[in-house]
């Protein structure tokens, strides 16, 4: 019996009618002979709701607590899920993460998958059920409280189930159709891909194109899952979506081939602080020891032995960062004169393969971006991707220029 994995994200389940609409899609494929594994999400704007309660309780929540409140939203949507294929006459039964289990580690609201033990769904499964719900986002820790697995997990319980269940297919279930060169919502020529690498959608997702979660397309890689996004809202067959696969299974490739946003960027510039071995250490450790994930890095030229340094990180390590930086400042660790921090920024990234083997990306980009008038405030670059922090007000228009320059409405 060949099994789909089939996820669902918060707006195709928004109601009871979204809900049978996606009920109807596994009804289509189970018609077609396939057991089901649905993922569902929580009702938008749910989790928000659940984690805004949290904070309003606290902003310096027990993380246990914040999991065993925001991962709710999903089992609420896990049982309608089943009764209403079950009404639709389908042998169907919801499972919570703890019941699958999906297990974890500790690390409350950014908890890692370890394992997935098939026995008990396969069990059902060969009892005649042929729709298992599960919950997306939750899993169980090693001391057995429940755990979730950082926004938009729904995406990762997906892969990680289809991964261990050897699923014939994993299909995501979101609101547009198809993974496009960049955010739709924000570029009116963003073009939908017919299919896109691995390594290009994992940069995408990091960058900011919440699409798809970042861990989903890791998992996704490691464990060739053969991922594809797709719209809820369509029959199945009218749109084939967009397939995520290997490098290799692409033909045609340009050089850039998407450009990702992010509004959720924090720059902090330390003022004059000592250029000598071992401070950029002693910076970056302290961060790194408060749980800081830094992106990009700039360092000044040094003047008199002194040097501004900037770098940014997500807005909510915000505070976390400026912690960090002045408990180093006041145990005399590091001296600097000033810590100025910004976050009317926005980074936005172009990500292509095709800029392994191609110069002058970097040029095209800057260029585009002074011919709009746009100041660029920080640069970061990989293998595959340039990213800039520029003003957040020019963050749209930065989009749809450099999507007009490297002219990824035509295809090719
Ligand atoms: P879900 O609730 O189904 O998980 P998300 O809101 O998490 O859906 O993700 C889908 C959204 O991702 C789209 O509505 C779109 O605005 C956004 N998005 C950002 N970048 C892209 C892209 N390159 N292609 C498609 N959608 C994108
Ligand atoms: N409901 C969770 C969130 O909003 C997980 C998900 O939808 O993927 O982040
Ligand atoms: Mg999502």
């Amino acid at each position: 019996m060949s099994l789909l994995v089939m996820k669902f994200g918060g707006t195709s389940v928004a109601n009871i009618d979204r809900i049978r609409n996606a009920a109807l899609r596994v009804g289509e494929e189970v018609a077609r002979g396939h057991d089901v594994i649905v993922i569902v999400s929580a009702m938008a704007g749910k989790t928000n709701e659940l984690a805004g309660m949290v904070e309003e309780i606290s902003p310096l929540h027990d993380a246990r607590e914040y999991d065993a409140v925001v991962s709710s939203g999903e089992t609420v949507t896990a049982g309608l899920m089943a009764l209403i294929l079950q009404e639709m006459d389908i042998p169907a039964r919801s499972w919570q993460g703890w019941q699958v289990p999906l297990l974890t580690s500790s690390a409350h609201s950014a908890a890692r998958i370890s394992e997935i033990p098939t026995e008990n769904i396969n069990a059902k499964f060969s009892e005649g059920m042929k729709v298992a719900v599960v919950a997306g986002f939750q899993g169980l820790s090693p001391e057995g409280r429940i755990t979730t697995i950082g926004r938009g997990g729904s995406d990762t319980t997906a892969v990680a189930f289809a991964a261990a269940f050897n699923a014939e297919r994993c299909d995501i279930h979101t609101d547009v159709d198809g993974i496009y060169t960049t955010d739709p919502r924000i570029c009116e020529k963003a073009r939908k891909l017919d299919k896109i690498a691995f390594e290009e959608m994992l940069e995408l997702a990091s960058l900011g194109a919440k699409v798809l979660q970042t861990r989903s397309v890791e998992l996704a890689m490691r464990y060739n899952v053969r991922l594809r996004v797709l719209s809820s809202f369509e029959t199945a067959g009218k749109t084939a979506g967009t397939l995520v696969c290997a490098e290799e299974e692409i033909m045609e490739s340009s050089i850039v081939n998407g450009i990702a946003h992010s509004r959720d960027e924090a720059k902090l510039t330390l003022v004059s602080v000592a250029d000598r071995p071992g401070i950029a250490a002693t910076i970056f450790g302290a961060l790194s020891d408060a749980g800081v994930t830094v992106d990009m890095i700039v360092q000044n030229i040094s003047e008199e032995g002194r040097t501004d340094l900037t770098f940014s990180c997500p807005t909510s390590e915000l505070a976390r960062a400026r912690n960090a930086l002045d408990g180093i400042r006041a145990d005399g660790r590091l001296n600097f004169h000033d810590l100025i921090t910004d976050t009317d920024v926005a980074k936005i990234s172009a990500v292509g393969i095709g800029m392994r083997s191609q110069s002058g990306v970097a040029a095209q980009m800057f260029r585009t971006l002074s011919n709009e008038g746009i100041n660029i405030k920080v640069i970061s670059t990989s293998e595959i991707k340039i990213s800039v922090l520029i003003e957040k007000k020019y963050m749209e228009l930065a989009v749809q220029a450099l999507h007009d320059s490297f002219e990824l409405d035509s295809a090719g």
